[in-house]
This record gives C-alpha cells, sequence and structure tokens, in this order.
C-alpha cells in the first residue's frame, strides 16, 4: 500500500525492547526493508492507545502533551515521513496484508509504527518536522539535543537533510581546518556546561571522528585535567577509560609542541640577529617579558596559542614592526603545521572523511 496523501500513522515509543529497530504491524505494513536493524526486531504486544497526541496539522503540534509515561503515542502524516525519511518511504510503499496479525494494531484505522528512539529524540523529531522555528532560539542559535536528534534518527531512518544539517553544524562549530576555525563565526550550538563533552560522546557513538580533534582542542582550552576526567567518567557509555588515555597523551603532546613550534622564536637566540641597534634592547626587554610570561601558563592557557589567530594575541605587543612581522611569520607557520598534523595527536590519521563514510551507514 502506498501511503495516501494526508493519510497518517502513529508514532509509539516502546520503553520494552532494548534494540534500536522500528516495527510497523505486519499485516499492515510489511516490515521494513532497510537500514532498521532488521535482525534485532521481535514481536511486539499490543500497546495501550491511551495516551495519544495528534498531529493532524503543524499548528496543532503547539498543544503536544509532555511524556508523562514511559509509552507515548504521535499521530503523524504518513506522507511527510514518507518525503523526508527513505527508510518510512520504503516502509509505506509496502503492501498491506488484508487481516491484522497478532499482537498488530491499528488507531483509529491508522498503522501503529513503534519507535525505540529515546522520548527525547521522538519528541526532537517531530518539532523538526512541524514546527522547525520552534528549535532556534531568537538568535539563530540551536540545542545540542537537537543536533544530536538530527544525526542520530538523521542516520538511522535515513532523513538526509536532517543529518546534512546536523554534520554541517558540527563542522561549523568545530571546523577541521585552521582557516576555517580562525575564521568561523560565532557558535550555533547554544552554549552550556559540558557541551564540549556531550559533542565529543556524540561523536564517538556516531563514529563521526574527524571532528574529534577540534572538540578535544575546545576541551583543553576550556577544561583543566581533573575537570576532563570527570567529563568522560560521566559518559562513560561513549567514552572509556582508552579514550581518556588517548586524550590526555595527545594533550602532553600537544603542549610540548605548541612551544617547540608556535613559541620558538621566544626562545630563540638567533631571532635578533641583524636588528637594528636603535630598538633592539627594547625587542630584547620584549622577547624577554614574554617567554617569562609563557612559563606561567598551565597547559590551558598554553594551548590557546594554537586556537589563536597572532592578531588577537597579544604576544607581539612591544615589539618593532620587523620584530613583530618576523614573529608572526614564525607563529603561524607553526600553527598551521600543527592543525594540519592534529589528527594525528589523537591517533585519528584515518578518519578524516567529511562525508561521515555514508556507504557503511547503509549496512548498520
Ligand atoms: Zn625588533
Amino acid at each position: 500500500m502506498k501511503a495516501a496523501p494526508n493519510s497518517r500513522v502513529f508514532l509509539s515509543r516502546s520503553s520494552t525492547a532494548t534494540s534500536p529497530c522500528l516495527s510497523p504491524p505486519s499485516s499492515q505494513l510489511q516490515r521494513p526493508v532497510r537500514n532498521m536493524s532488521e535482525r534485532n526486531c521481535t514481536k511486539r504486544k499490543r500497546v495501550d492507545h491511551g495516551d495519544t497526541d495528534a498531529l493532524d496539522s503543524p499548528s496543532s503540534t503547539k498543544n503536544s502533551m509532555p511524556f508523562t509515561t514511559a509509552q507515548k503515542q504521535y499521530r503523524v502524516h504518513s506522507s511527510l515521513l514518507a518525503h523526508k525519511s527513505t527508510v518510512f518511504s520504503d516502509m509505506f510503499s509496502l503492501p498491506q496484508p488484508a487481516e491484522l496479525g497478532a499482537g498488530e494494531s491499528l488507531v483509529d484505522g491508522c498503522p501503529l509504527v513503534f519507535l525505540q528512539d529515546s522520548k527525547e529524540d521522538v519528541r526532537n523529531l517531530l518539532d523538526l518536522l512541524y514546527d522547525p522555528l520552534k528549535v532556534h532560539t531568537l538568535e539563530g542559535r540551536i540545542s545540542f539535543s537537537v543536533v544530536a536528534t538530527m544525526l542520530r534518527m538523521g542516520r538511522k531512518y535515513d532523513f538526509k537533510t536532517l543529518w546534512d544539517r546536523g554534520t554541517a553544524l558540527l563542522q561549523r562549530d568545530y571546523p577541521a581546518t585552521l582557516s576555517k576555525w580562525d575564521s568561523k563565526p560565532k557558535p550555533l550550538i547554544a552554549r552550556r556546561s559540558g557541551l564540549t563533552f556531550d559533542v565529543a560522546a556524540l561523536a564517538h557513538e556516531l563514529d563521526l571522528k574527524y571532528i574529534l580533534p577540534s572538540v578535544y582542542l575546545s576541551m583543553f582550552t576550556e577544561y583543566n585535567m581533573d575537570a576532563i576526567r570527570e567529563g568522560f567518567a560521566t559518559r562513560s557509555d561513549f567514552l572509556t577509560s582508552d579514550d581518556l588515555i588517548s586524550c590526555l597523551t595527545a594533550r602532553e603532546k600537544l603542549h610540548k609542541a605548541v612551544t617547540q613550534n608556535i613559541l620558538d622564536w621566544l626562545h630563540d637566540d638567533d631571532f635578533l640577529n641583524k636588528h637594528d641597534f636603535d630598538s633592539l634592547m627594547l625587542c630584547m626587554e620584549v622577547l624577554g617579558r614574554q617567554a617569562r610570561a609563557v612559563l606561567t601558563d598551565d597547559i590551558s592557557e598554553n594551548l590557546e596559542y594554537l586556537t589563536t589567530k597572532w592578531s588577537k594575541s597579544k604576544l607581539g605587543s612591544g615589539l618593532c614592526p620587523k620584530c613583530s612581522s618576523d614573529a608572526r611569520r614564525e607563529y603561524e607557520n607553526g600553527r598551521s603545521m600543527m592543525w594540519n598534523e592534529l589528527p594525528s595527536y589523537f591517533g585519528l590519521e584515518e578518519d578524516e572523511d567529511e562525508d561521515g563514510d555514508e556507504d557503511e551507514d547503509e549496512e548498520q
């Protein structure tokens, strides 16, 4: 049966099963043909239809009831789901048997589709489909929860637009190259405590490792080692102890490399060779002062040289134009070299596929 225009289905969260799958009633809609972890699906018992949200029109989403029970039903337009998701499109294109099978349900004559996603993801998905303005603040920011839903549901049900938007948001706020980092505008993902750890956990959950170097670098400049340990420990489902060791090892290596590659001119005896005599003493004094100041930086402050372009650092303050120009060149060359090698500090050289490896996704 192809879903008729404006026909509806009910989406219901099932709290009983643990494996990720979506199962339509097989007598009404045959089992989905792709990307649904079908091998993990089991028959489900008939559900209580007493707690239902009707989403008959986009405007009615404002009246959606909160999730107050473990099980919740939403009436949605099958045509909308089919238009946005190839998984739902495939599902709705399958012929329906004439009669209901055991354990299968209709609600008001509509097929019932079971989802095993979190209520937060289901709620966010419905907002994204029916009321997309709702997920943005007036400043255009969007919560991490919604971005996570774009990616989780986008991948699982092949909502291509959601997946593309979610990955674009992550790459915008956590760019992989120095030029994009230095020119990135204000973040679109709303800032809040622990956000960087949540982004790192999501990147591990969905194997989006190409954003991890930039995410970790942000983490290193925001948190000290104790806070990083705590951040990993409270997200141990996806941030393992091995990940923590790799992360802290990279942090130490980066710290040393910043001194050697970005700030080496501060300690270079030859830096002032061929300097004009007039301002030599002045520049020597400035260099000495800056070198002593850098020595007192903690690791978080030290790594900020990697994330801060010369024009926003204060290292050149007080230097003559020639010294400032020379120092800027060495500073930026060091940053460029380190950013080019950034994935290697985390052992992520092979994970730079910014397309998210769609082919593998199809197999999952
Ligand atoms: Zn000078």
